[in-house]
């Protein structure tokens, strides 16, 4: 077994994960970040999402900067440079800034890489902690060389679904799943021939008309497409029930291709087109959530409060998908942001335990909007500087 201490442990190398790492690293932490898979991205790369979200006030006029500036800003600065020309496009009511998934991964990657004091274990899952007398002392995980045994200072859950928050006895939240919003599974169409700008409403039509005569099952008819970036190329998002997905991967891969031949019958520009990637695993909207020293709330959001404590703006929407509506948005005054406060980012129960993106301390439905890409970047970002700042603290 490998023994290792570090100042921080960051447990997930998503979007969250990758930012608390950098942050915590750059001020001078020694800083561990382990990632069960073998790319950084988390949900976003497998999940193939093609624009950041949240990242902008919701102003109608095209953005001139982002809101927390910061490792998000570097990210599309970095985006840029290997896709000149890349720029915040207007969807609806909110602003959105596009990639391809393999530039974002190299983004990410390279953004660890040239980081100095931070270690990056990937193909490494975090198995089990050790808490003693309210904190963790020891991190249990198992990767390609065998097992690792890790003492941090401090813990940053960037997780997605908060596995550290469990594991250590943090108090948490968890809805029933009866209450959770839809989960998702991508796979990418290629060979599309003039699909025509109405294909992200002929799609979900058909596929809806299919549930509706029972040929797919019923919660697949909110599954969305966009067209690609390439000619011909196309994503389809399906809608799945959320709760414990890890089995059922399989059977979200034979949906998609029954979704495949309904399009390829039904609308002729898909006659010829052919499925060229799919999703790794099946990703959910929203789970464990860690009970912080402050819990953000629907109201909070909406109302676009600030705190004396804000580290984090955003203005995107409450975006909830429901399992029985399909999508629904609740948005904030325009030109209005609210702010996430740093205690949503620090345990009420585990003194060294901070958790960034997917599991910060929000009640389910403000959830509905801090889970998005850019705001996931900032909280990520804070938590590895406030954690490192306490650190200091004697
Ligand atoms: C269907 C769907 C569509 C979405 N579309 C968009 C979109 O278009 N734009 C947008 O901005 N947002 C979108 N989102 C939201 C966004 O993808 C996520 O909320 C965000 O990426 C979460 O980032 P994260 O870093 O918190 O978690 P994740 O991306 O889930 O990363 C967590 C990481 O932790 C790792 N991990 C977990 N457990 C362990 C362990 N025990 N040991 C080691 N590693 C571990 C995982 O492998 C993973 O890499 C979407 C979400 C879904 C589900």
């Amino acid at each position: 077994m490998m023994n290792l201490s570090c100042d921080v442990l960051v447990a997930g190398g998503g979007v969250a994960g990758i930012a608390s790492a950098v942050s915590a690293a750059r001020k001078g932490a020694h800083t561990v970040l382990v990632e069960k898979n073998c790319f950084p991205g988390g949900t976003a790369v497998n999940c193939m999402h093609r624009y950041i979200c949240g990242l902008y006030s919701s102003c109608p006029a095209l953005p001139c900067g982002t809101l927390n500036g910061g490792i998000a800003d570097e990210i599309c600065e970095e985006i840029v440079k290997l896709a000149p020309g890349t720029k915040p496009v207007r969807m609806g009511k909110v602003h959105l800034f596009p990639f391809v998934t393999g530039d974002f991964t190299n983004v990410l990657r390279a953004l660890c890489e040239k980081q100095e004091g931070l270690e990056f274990f990937y193909e490494t899952r975090i198995d089990s902690v050790k808490s003693e007398r309210g904190n963790i002392r020891r991190a249990f995980a198992k990767g390609p060389n065998g097992e690792l045994q890790i003492s941090p200072r401090a813990v940053i859950d960037c997780s997605g679904d908060g596995a550290i928050i469990r594991m250590s006895g943090a108090s948490y939240y968890l809805s029933p799943p009866e209450e959770r919003q839809l989960a998702g599974f991508c796979f990418k169409i290629e060979g599309i021939k003039d699909p025509g700008d109405m294909a992200p409403v002929s799609v979900p039509y058909y596929i809806s008309q299919a549930a509706i005569e029972k040929k797919i099952p019923c919660y697949l008819k909110y599954t969305k497409f966009y067209h690609g970036n390439t000619e011909g190329e196309g994503y389809c998002l399906m809608s799945l029930l959320p709760g414990e997905n890890t089995e059922k991967t399989d059977e979200a891969r034979k949906n998609a291709v029954k979704i495949h031949d309904i399009l390829k019958r039904t609308i002729s520009s898909f006659r010829n087109s052919e499925i060229s990637g799919m999703s790794s695993v099946i990703a959910e909207r929203d789970g464990l959530r860690m009970k912080g020293e402050y819990t953000l709330t629907e109201e909070d959001v909406l109302s676009g409060r600030k705190f004396h404590d804000g580290v984090i703006k955003s203005a995107w929407p409450v975006e909830l998908w429901d399992i029985k509506k399909g999508p629904i948005y609740r948005y904030l005054e325009p030109g209005t942001c609210y702010e996430i406060p740093l205690r949503c980012l620090k345990s009420n129960s585990i003194r060294n335990l901070y958790c960034a993106g997917r599991c910060i301390s929000a009640s389910r439905r403000a959830l509905g909007s801090t889970r998005v890409m850019g705001t996931c970047i900032s909280t990520g970002e804070q938590a590895g500087l406030a954690a490192v700042k306490e650190l200091r603290v004697p």
